[in-house]
């Protein structure tokens, strides 16, 4: 799919996403960049997304009417959020690339069959997941009572819709893991180990549709609150030779899955000296992810370029970075004061820090906990990037 093409009834070459948060906004700003008019599918009328598109088809994600809408509009289709049924993406595929697809996003959206595609590419990709056990009936509760004393404490997660620390509940005995299994509504869960991290870190992957792989540096992740706070990617941000078993690792898992798209992998840093060699993939995001937001204003090639690159079939260039960077999350507590009064964060004096990028996602309403938008820091070398960091963080704290 050529960017720019008009075809013989005067349609414009037309990028699809089923979606309409801000991972949808970014996407559909990279690919108008490109001259590709650009569908949103999103049920709320005020998305992030929905707002800057070319077209905004506003149906459920599983609408028949909707689905056979931006079929017949787009060229290619993606996804930006994880939970979108793969049924759709399903359907959408009889008639149209679509990237990734349903398969693997179906994979993504299940810990227990994620743990497992995890566990079948270990061999390959040297890495495995902290060791965990399914709990999807009383018997199976029963059981890791009784033989699983290994894996407390531990934290008791859904297999399914769980993001940003939800859906999940950390246990310490197995009364508490009963009573947290109970909580969670008794539905399909894996109970994990809880591990000594001492550093979270992402890898970013895009995979083409002829298998050809680029990848992003791994960043370093700090997240507050099961929620991610400040990326940091920099040469250094992590020990090189884990950087580059991340990098090789994530590599492998896309290969094996057959990805074709931008996938994030998430992993683990722990303490050294266990079993683990030093990392431990946690989950996969099946899409451009928050932690490489950074890329667009801190490398000649974005997270979101090379999505569009992928799924629309064009070469996919191996993004550099030309700057070190730290983003900050903005989330909505940022424009709550000490008391609980919304006020306007001081954008005067963030804006006047030297290599600040602030990026909003248009919504409406900033609520605690929501995800209003993000500020990257770029700079001429690490130690000026972190001091302009420290004085955002202070004046939006
Ligand atoms: P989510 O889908 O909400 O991102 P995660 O499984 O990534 O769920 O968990 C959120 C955060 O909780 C992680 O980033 C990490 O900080 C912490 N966490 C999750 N699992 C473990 C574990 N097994 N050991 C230690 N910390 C964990
Ligand atoms: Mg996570």
């Amino acid at each position: 799919v050529f960017p720019g093409s008009v075809d013989a009834t005067g349609q414009r070459a037309t990028l699809g996403v089923l979606g309409g948060g801000q991972l949808g906004r970014m996407f559909v700003h990279a690919a108008q960049r490109l001259g590709y008019f650009t569908a949103v599918l999103e049920p709320d009328a005020q998305s992030p997304a929905g707002l800057v598109s070319h077209h905004h088809i506003q149906t459920g994600y599983d609408d028949p009417a909707g689905l056979a809408q931006l079929a017949q509009l787009c060229q290619a289709i993606t996804t930006e959020f994880e939970n979108v049924p793969a049924q759709a993406l399903q359907t959408l595929a009889q008639t149209r690339p679509v990237a990734p697809g349903a398969a693997v996003v179906a994979i993504a959206q299940n810990r227990i069959e994620e743990k497992a595609h995890f566990a079948a590419c270990a061999d390959l990709s040297g890495v495995t997941c902290a060791p965990y056990a399914v709990i999807e009936t009383p018997a199976q509760l029963q059981a890791v009572q009784n033989d699983r004393a290994d894996l407390l404490p531990g934290i008791l997660k859904t297999a399914r819709m769980g993001y940003d620390g939800k859906g999940q509940v950390r246990v310490k005995t197995a009364a508490e893991l009963a009573a947290a299994w109970a909580e969670l509504g008794s539905v399909a869960c894996v109970l994990e180990k809880m591990l000594p991290l001492t550093a979270e870190c992402s890898v970013l992957v895009a995979r083409g549709w002829d298998g050809q792989v680029v990848s992003f540096a791994p960043q370093r992740n700090v997240h507050v609150d099961g929620i991610l706070a400040v990326t940091h990617a920099y040469e250094g941000n992590m020990p090189p030779a884990l950087a580059d078993k991340a990098c090789e690792a994530a590599v492998s898992i896309a290969h094996h899955l057959g990805y074709v798209g931008v996938l994030c992998v998430e992993f683990f840093v722990v303490e050294d000296g266990s079993a683990h060699g030093g990392l431990v993939v946690n989950e996969m995001a099946p899409r451009p992810h928050n932690s490489g937001h950074y890329t667009i204003d801190a490398c000649d090639a974005s997270q979101f370029d090379l999505q569009v690159h992928a799924m629309a079939g064009l070469p996919l260039p191996q993004p550099r970075q030309h700057s070190p960077a730290i983003m900050l999350n903005l989330l909505g507590d940022v424009w709550f004061d000490a008391s609980g009064q919304l006020r306007e964060p001081d954008w005067q004096s963030v804006l006047s820090l030297p290599g600040t990028h602030l990026h909003l996602y248009g919504k409406s309403e900033a609520r605690v906990g929501r995800k209003m938008g993000h500020l990257t820091i770029t700079g001429p070398d690490v130690a000026s990037v972190k001091t302009v960091a420290r004085r955002a963080a202070s004046l939006l704290s």
